[in-house]
């Protein structure tokens, strides 16, 4: 017990006489919106142009974001909304504004309710009415506003996939039955196959005004992590060798600025720990290997139920022998429920389930003709399994199950 008491205090010993190597290491969390967006200048002025008629006293028009994850999409549209904000508040003119996250909010209520919540509009429970009447309401409390109210949909696949477009159609017709106020929707999405199933009238009422969003190259990356290195660490502590790098391989990952940022901040705790005052490309190498693990952690980490159970199944059917297909998914899947006691869903839920892993990178899934028997989709994990097996067990329950040889 003492021994280990010291070991704990030294480690604190070192930790506070080392000194760090970062200034702010805030400037490279995820919630950090930068003052500036280099290379986004041309989405910045097309953006704000759109929404400047609000400032007059229009309506501006809806607006549809869309590019892969990383593109700067989220950083835009916080921006200029807070650039327009600003400027309202100056002029005295009235605006309101609703950000939400569909990734966090995949049904209509749960995202009806978030706008409410962001609009300041009270009395709607986080469940439990029906859905219209959490419309009704949301409508009725923006006539009384008596202003623009802009609302930002964002990663809005995600609703739709999981929900339908219901919601997103009402939204886009809200302003027939409103006299007094106006709504202008702002919707985005990292999933380029979205405007494809989106239903046609839905699409063209929200894409009235529609920006791309192109991946940045090697070169483009470099500036951001310059700009956001110059904010972050003591001065010249890291190596130039090391941004190219973290430019180079996020560039690789389809040009994802997130990706360059978390890479610069993981070396630089990675260069923390070890107590080295420079950051090298070695550090950016191994923060590489240890991105790659959190992000596949956290993503298992949020989701559903449901989709945590169906990865289980998958993930006993892995260790077996022969192919996964949906069938296998299904019986096994069934098991574990009766295990636990869990209520099954439909084979179509399964399907819908299925693809959503599929888009989130974690499983493919190919068609295989099986002759005169038909088709079945043959599943195939895509990320390490001891990864999938370290946050799975976090659970108890699913530690059981894990640690059972339930396949015979
Ligand atoms: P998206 O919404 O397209 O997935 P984000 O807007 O969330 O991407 O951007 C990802 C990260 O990269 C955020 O931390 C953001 O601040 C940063 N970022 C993106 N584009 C730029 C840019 N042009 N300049 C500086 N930082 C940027
Ligand atoms: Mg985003």
């Amino acid at each position: 017990m003492w021994s280990f008491l010291s070991a704990v205090d030294k480690i604190f010993d070192d930790l506070l006489l080392r000194e760090s190597i970062f200034i702010n290491r805030e400037v490279l969390t995820h919630d950090y919106v930068p003052d500036e967006l280099p290379h986004r200048e041309e989405e910045i002025s097309k953006l704000a142009y759109i929404l400047a008629s609000a400032l007059k006293g229009g309506k501006p028009s809806n607006v549809f974001m869309y590019g892969k994850t990383g593109t700067g999409k989220t950083a835009v549209a916080r921006y200029v909304l807070k650039k327009l904000a600003d400027r309202a508040s100056v002029i005295g003119m009235n605006v309101s504004f609703a950000y939400v996250n569909c990734r966090y909010r995949k049904t209509n209520y749960r995202v009806l309710a978030k706008i409410c919540e962001e609009l300041g509009c009270s009395g709607v429970p986080s469940t439990g009415l029906p859905t219209d009447v959490v419309f009704d309401k949301l409508r009725n409390f923006i006539e009384r506003l008596n202003r623009l109210v802009i609302v930002i949909l964002d990663e809005l696949d995600w609703l739709v996939r999981n929900s339908g477009d219901d919601t997103l159609y009402q939204l886009t017709r809200i302003n027939n039955d409103l006299e007094n106020s106006k709504v202008s929707i702002i919707g985005i999405t990292n999933d380029l196959k979205f405007r494809e199933y989106l239903d046609s009238r839905v699409l063209s009422s929200l894409s009235e005004e529609s920006i791309v969003f192109k991946p940045y190259n090697s070169e483009q990356l470099y500036d951001i992590l310059k700009m956001r290195t110059q904010l972050a660490f003591k001065d010249g502590v890291v190596s130039e060798e090391a941004l190219k790098l973290a430019a180079a391989l996020a560039a690789q990952e389809h040009g994802d600025a997130r990706r360059a940022i978390d890479l610069l901040r993981v070396a630089g705790e990675i260069a923390d720990r070890r107590g080295d005052n420079k950051l090298t490309a070695e550090h950016i190498m191994l923060a590489q290997k240890q991105v790659d693990r959190d992000i596949i952690e956290m993503v298992i980490r949020k989701l559903p139920q449901q989709e945590q159970l169906v990865l289980l199944a998958i993930t006993v059917l892995n260790n077996g022998d022969g192919q996964i297909t949906t069938g296998s998914v299904k019986k096994v899947y069934e098991k574990i429920c009766e295990l636990l006691g869990y209520k099954p869903i439909t084979l179509r839920r399964l399907n819908d389930i299925l693809a959503d892993l599929e888009m989130l990178g974690i499983i493919t899934a190919t068609i295989k003709s099986m002759g005169r028997y038909g088709r079945t989709r043959i599943i195939r994990l895509e990320v390490p399994r001891d990864i999938l097996i370290g946050v799975l067990s976090e659970d108890e329950k699913y530690n059981e199950i894990l640690s059972k040889n339930i396949l015979n």
